[in-house]
């Protein structure tokens, strides 16, 4: 027998989430992201969820690959372009198209001497300083491109640091999104500028493709819960309890004796730790669910289980259902206290664990 703990995906809530993508993103096309294996939900669930999207976004250049074997058909973007000329390999057998951001991959793309044609995302660095060229640099960038016959389509990209948080002083939404306007002004190619924040939270910004992530696996990407997006959690994390422990005051749980009980206490000690993708930084007091009741870890996270208070938790006993997070407990509140988001939480969901459909 495998140990109790289990991801359980909704591909009805995959589907309801990019619905509610659509609705937001009016007329815009939608390039579901599926990097980081769907975001810890595999591959093979996002085609099935996002069958109604109109094309599938990542950034690994197999796993689009990947894609094709199991049978997608419509348009594939590597959002982050190729890594080294070698993987226009892979664009060609894969029919992909592939982001562009900096001069080294628009000479690898005119070295290879390949027909095409392909369609690439010319991807200006709006503000954010990581991908892309400087507004200044991307007209020269587009220029070039366009001479190159192999070319087909460019589809004008850039990509916002504060689309959940607009008014950041570092880097205001608006200023981002008047730097793309300058960069592009005078061109008609489709644009792509929406993460899920904008997606969400910003139907002012013009986008002919939207490009959202987080939301279709029911997390928020900040600016509010994913409840009230209307979103629904695609994963549920779920174990038991393996073991009981009965303490009295002043006795403590786990490696450093991090947490010692002020009185006496009911322990349980649950199927799941660190190296399953649960945060060992989550502090005593992260919300978990023991038989639908709501109670907190006590102690570290260790390797392969942690502990939670039952003392109030009546009838919990070895074998009693936990929700990590997911149904009835957002991955977004667990990934709060323990000081992340819920992107990293359901991207580092483990090899080891085993992840069924509902
Ligand atoms: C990951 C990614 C997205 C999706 O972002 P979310 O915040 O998960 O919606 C969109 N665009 C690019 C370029 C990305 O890398």
């Amino acid at each position: 027998m495998p140990r109790p703990l289990v991801a359980t995906i909704d591909i009805s809530a995959l589907q309801h989430n990019l619905r509610i993508a659509k609705s937001h993103a009016l007329d815009a096309k939608i390039w579901a992201v599926v990097k980081a294996n769907a975001y810890g939900h595999g591959l093979e669930r996002g085609i099935r969820g996002f069958a109604e999207a109109d094309g599938l976004a990542l950034i690994e250049p197999e796993n689009a690959l990947r894609l094709r074997e199991l049978g997608w058909q419509k348009p594939i973007l590597l959002l982050e372009g190729i890594f080294d000329a070698a993987d226009l390999e892979t664009v060609v057998r894969a029919r992909l198209e592939f982001a562009i951001h900096c001069i080294e991959q628009i000479v690898w793309l005119e070295r290879a001497g390949l027909s095409g044609p392909f369609d690439v995302h010319l991807k200006m660095n709006s503000g954010m300083n990581r991908l892309g060229f400087k507004p200044e640099a991307y007209r020269a960038a587009y220029q070039r491109l366009r001479a190159n016959p192999a070319v087909r389509n460019i589809t004008l990209m850039t990509h916002f640091a504060n689309a959940d948080d607009p008014l950041n002083p570092g880097l205001p939404l608006q200023q981002q999104a008047q730097q793309f306007e300058q960069g592009i002004s005078g061109l008609s190619e489709e644009r792509s500028v929406a993460n899920s924040a904008a997606d969400l939270m910003h139907p002012e910004l013009k986008s002919d493709w939207v490009r959202p992530g987080i939301m279709l696996y029911g997390a928020t990407p900040g600016g509010a819960s994913a409840e009230q997006f209307g979103l629904k959690p695609a994963m549920t994390l779920t174990s038991k309890i393996i073991g009981i422990q009965r303490i009295g005051a002043g006795e403590a749980v786990g490696y450093g004796s991090r947490f010692v009980a002020a009185a006496p206490m009911v322990i349980g000690v649950v199927a799941c730790g660190y190296a399953d993708g649960y945060p060992r930084h989550a502090p005593n007091g992260t919300p978990v669910l023991v038989d639908g009741a709501r109670t907190t870890t006590v102690g570290r996270v260790s390797m392969d289980m942690f502990s939670v208070d039952l003392t109030n938790v009546q009838g919990a006993a070895v074998g009693s259902a936990v929700t990590l997070w997911g149904n009835g407990l957002p991955i977004d509140e667990v990934a709060h206290a323990a000081g992340t988001i819920g992107y990293e939480l359901m991207c580092a969901l483990a090899a080891r664990v085993k992840v069924v459909d509902l």
